[in-house]
């Protein structure tokens, strides 16, 4: 693979208004349109108090509060809400929380206004043709540094009765802001910290290792993984250095921006089947094979992929030593992860080599040891 072609078409387009800086979350009601706003976050963030903080800056009777989200969305919970939210004549969504929470606003921004019955079954279980074409405006608050959701236009939904995972994407599932305040992500614990910088640097090294990459994307990827490679042994090291955790927060932006345009690749095609079975994060689940993903094709990337930004993950890769963080979860051998339907179908297109599920099983095979 060369690198960027001048004489590519190419396109870079993202609507977010990006809104960063310690404290700014004081601001956010300025962002929102008159009317009922409904505030999607988890019960944890309830439980904090963080859902009567926004009640108090918003006014009590304007804010529904939807904090029933769990991790990796699930496809009938999400037409469960539509269903029970659809009578709010809502204005505004605020999201308060991780990619899940992201998610879920996301979907909500589309499926309410849809007047579909059911709108995740009919559409993307049934496979029914829709073009979602109005959205409620979101205002998306990260609380973890490693999704890059509030400023992409994909929203993930889980589907455990078939164990499918689906894609929701389009214009309307972009936020209309993005609001990033280093502060929310101080209290992250190691894990959580963790496993959400391994997301950012999976997004960062996919939209290299990728078909559609653009002078855009590369130029976004690379200056993502130089502060995730700083910021992620620091802020390990230091949660409470807000400095690196506004770094870190960065990284995941630009990683996110990256993917907005190409979308991510192998290490997340790899990834599906053990969230979806087996309940391996989705930061791990993506980031325990990126080393040895380089490993097996690095002869055929450019400069861009053997830069010295790269070889210097690389080395942070090695050192956090996830194939034994895998270990923790119920994994069977790599034949049943290279036969399980959801590995086959997404992303592995975007790859810009040819890889076949032997190729996949070394990966992985090498990525465990
Ligand atoms: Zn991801």
């Amino acid at each position: 693979m060369s690198d960027c072609l001048s004489t590519q078409a190419w396109v870079y387009y993202n609507p977010v208004r990006i809104n960063a800086g310690i404290g700014i979350l004081r601001r956010f009601p300025e962002l929102i349109a008159d009317g009922p706003a409904l505030l999607i976050t988890t019960a944890g963030f309830t439980r904090r108090g963080m859902t009567d903080k926004i009640k108090g800056q918003l006014g009590k009777n304007r804010v529904i509060v939807y904090d029933q989200v769990t991790p990796n969305p699930e496809l009938d919970a999400l037409d469960r809400a539509a269903s029970q939210l659809k009578d709010h004549k809502i204005k505004n969504i605020v999201a308060l929380g991780g990619g899940s929470v992201l998610d879920t606003a996301k979907v909500l921004a589309v499926t309410l206004p849809s007047g579909l019955a059911e709108p995740l079954n009919h559409v993307l279980r049934q496979g029914h043709a829709h073009k979602w074409s109005s959205r409620i405006p979101v205002i998306a608050i990260p609380t973890t540094a490693g999704t890059g959701a509030e400023v992409t236009p994909f929203a993930t939904v889980w589907d455990k009765s078939t164990h499918k995972k689906h894609s929701l994407t389009g214009e309307f599932v972009y936020p209309v802001h993005a609001l990033l305040d280093p502060e929310l992500t101080i209290s992250l614990p190691r894990n959580e910290t963790l496993y959400s910088a391994l997301d950012a640097i999976s997004h960062a090294l996919e939209s290299l290792w990728n078909r559609n990459r653009t002078p855009v994307s590369e130029a976004y990827a690379l200056q993502a993984l130089k502060l995730a490679n700083e910021a992620l042994p620091a802020v390990l090291e230091n949660p409470d250095d807000l400095d690196q955790r506004a770094r870190m927060q960065n990284a995941s932006l630009l990683a996110g921006l990256a993917i907005s345009q190409t979308r991510t690749a192998i290490a997340h095609a790899i990834s599906y089947p053990l969230t979806i079975r087996y309940g391996v994060p989705h930061g791990l689940a993506c980031g325990f094979s990126l080393a040895e993903i380089r490993e097996y094709c690095h002869h055929h990337l450019g400069d861009a992929l053997n830069s010295g930004i790269v070889a210097e993950t690389m080395k942070l890769l090695h050192s956090l030593d996830l194939g034994s963080e895998l270990t923790k979860y119920n994994l069977p051998g790599v034949d049943r992860i290279i036969g399980l339907e959801t590995l086959a179908q997404d992303r592995t297109g975007n790859f810009p080599i040819l890889i076949d599920n032997a190729g996949i099983g070394e990966i992985i095979v090498k990525s465990m040891v």
